[in-house]
């Protein structure tokens, strides 16, 4: 063993050997541009390396990583590919430059995977649930095999995995991916992939719902026999990909949690029948407190899948492995009541698709609802058209008993919804949080709602659920519950 792989072996990081030399320009110094920046120096890669950011670009810097302007003409011509990081809009100068130049423009999952094609790759994607099902299939693994690596989009960059050996034979990686992600692979391909829904997003990048539904097909674009797919049939979009890529003759399993899914997995009530053998059989889901509402009966579909489609383990003990699965902050996090309020933390529903999920799944219960932020598509389109679907949901069933909006959008949804229930406007969430938690405290429990679960107070709930994006007013979502944690928690 040479002695750089015994000092691989020793300090558990990957590192690149097979660009030795090779100058490889990398854009975008975010967590997963430094992490992979740093897997291919220790490799002895010669990278170039570029942030529009001053700060990112003097961070890079203290670790070592040599810095050049990519937009330059000279830097791009010797490289012999562009890494680019996910966020980075396709239309910057620097793939324009890389573009000139003739260069590849790929990302770090594709270099990951060219590292270890030989390990398992399960793949994950889909507009909403991503992440719950990849850290549900990750407690799955973690419960029942243990070793399995997780991350991608969510949690760990894909170079700070463990370093394997044998290409990765052996391993299993776990990896959330987002559509961006999946605009920078090229030869990757996954033993396993999920595409879990579809429903319109980041329309600000793609231009049109075509672009974005290729952007999620790619995770297939380079599936093979003895590969596995497995789609959601519960919206259009992926109805539509299901039949699409069952036409094509790949191995597809659909899943639902509204509809019964042949040669697929599907929820209903407490039950999860799988019939992916085309051998039907049942399991009594136990109650899983983290797993509330429709929208996780298809994660826990999804996972189950996913999870099923290794034959190590057995599908009674992946049912049975779902209950201790805590859940992921601020996706529906309940905060636990206050006052005979309880308060919900869901600001990562960033796009009204996901909080019509939340909102049904608290349709038992009085809701004082908080929303706004950015929008992610057009917010101005006649009659609040993106917010259709949550109009619709409220009108047939009108649980929600107030709405408080903050933030750009604040006056789009005020001409929403302003005709179902009473709604008003702030110009900070912490000032619409301080009037819904007193309006909610001053409010009847509706007369049908009075003792649904008495003991625990339950019927009035603060649902925190923004159906927007949240960089008008906060750094990013995770900032945005934590502040709006710390306002439940400041009511003592
Ligand atoms: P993603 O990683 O795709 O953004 P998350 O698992 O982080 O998805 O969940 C984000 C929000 O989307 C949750 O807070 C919840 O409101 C909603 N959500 C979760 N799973 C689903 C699903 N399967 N379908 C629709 N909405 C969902």
């Amino acid at each position: 063993m040479s002695r750089d792989k015994i000092a691989d072996k020793i300090s558990d990081k990957i590192s690149l050997h097979d660009f030795r030399d090779v100058p490889i320009s990398l854009f975008g110094l975010g967590k997963s541009g430094l992490s992979c920046a740093q897997a291919l120096l220790r490799g002895g890669a010669r990278i170039s390396a570029w942030d529009d950011d001053p700060v990112a670009r003097a961070r890079a810097h203290k670790l070592a990583i040599p810095l050049s302007d990519l937009r330059q003409e000279e830097a791009m011509r010797k490289s012999q590919f562009l890494l680019l990081a996910p966020g980075v809009s396709h239309q910057h100068p620097v793939v324009d430059n890389a573009r000139l130049w003739g260069k590849q423009v790929i990302g770090d999952v594709e270099l990951l995977w060219r590292e270890y094609p030989a390990a398992r790759w399960l793949a994950i994607t889909g507009t909403n649930g991503k992440s719950t099902t990849t850290a549900l299939l990750g407690h799955i693994y973690a419960k029942l095999k243990r070793g399995a690596q997780v991350g991608g989009n969510l949690g760990l960059p894909v170079f700070d995995f463990k370093h394997t050996e044998k290409r990765g034979a052996g391993a299993e990686i776990i990896l959330e991916l987002s559509s961006f992600q999946l605009e920078l692979i090229d030869k990757a391909h996954f033993d396993v992939a999920l595409i879990l829904n579809i429903a319109p997003d980041h329309l600000d990048r793609y231009g049109s719902m075509e672009a974005y539904l290729s952007a999620k097909m790619r995770i297939a674009r380079n599936s093979k026999d003895g590969d596995i797919l497995i789609c959601g049939i519960d919206d259009e979009l992926s109805q539509r990909l299901f039949l699409s890529l069952s036409k094509a003759g790949l191995r597809v399993h659909p899943i639902s949690a509204q509809n019964e899914a042949p040669s697929g997995v599907w929820v209903a009530d407490d039950k999860l029948y799988d019939d992916m053998d085309g051998e039907r059989k049942v399991y009594r889901i136990p109650e899983c407190p983290s797993l509330r509402g429709l929208h996780n009966a298809q994660n826990i579909a999804a996972a189950f899948a996913l999870a099923r489609s290794d034959a190590l383990l057995e599908p009674q003990k992946i049912i049975e492995s779902m209950p201790s699965f805590a859940g992921l902050a601020h996706r529906m996090a309940d905060l636990g009541a206050r006052d005979g309020l309880r308060f919900i933390n869901d600001s990562k529903a960033t796009n009204p698709h996901s909080s019509a999920h939340a909102l049904v799944a608290y349709a038992d219960s009085d809701v004082y609802w908080l929303a706004g932020g950015r929008a992610k598509g057009d917010s101005d389109s006649v009659g609040g058209a993106w917010l259709q679907d949550i109009y619709e949901l409220l009108l047939a069933n009108p649980f929600v008993r107030a709405g408080f909006f903050f933030g750009e959008t604040r006056d789009a949804l005020h001409r929403r919804f302003a005709d179902l229930f009473p709604c008003s406007v702030f110009a900070s969430l912490a000032e619409a949080f301080s009037v819904a938690v007193s309006s909610a405290r001053s409010a009847e429990t509706h007369s049908s709602k009075k003792d649904f679960r008495a003991t625990d107070a339950l019927s009035k709930v603060v649902l925190f659920s923004p159906a927007c994006a949240s960089f008008d007013q906060f750094k990013d979502y995770v900032q945005r519950g934590e502040h709006f944690s710390r306002l439940v928690a400041e009511l003592g």
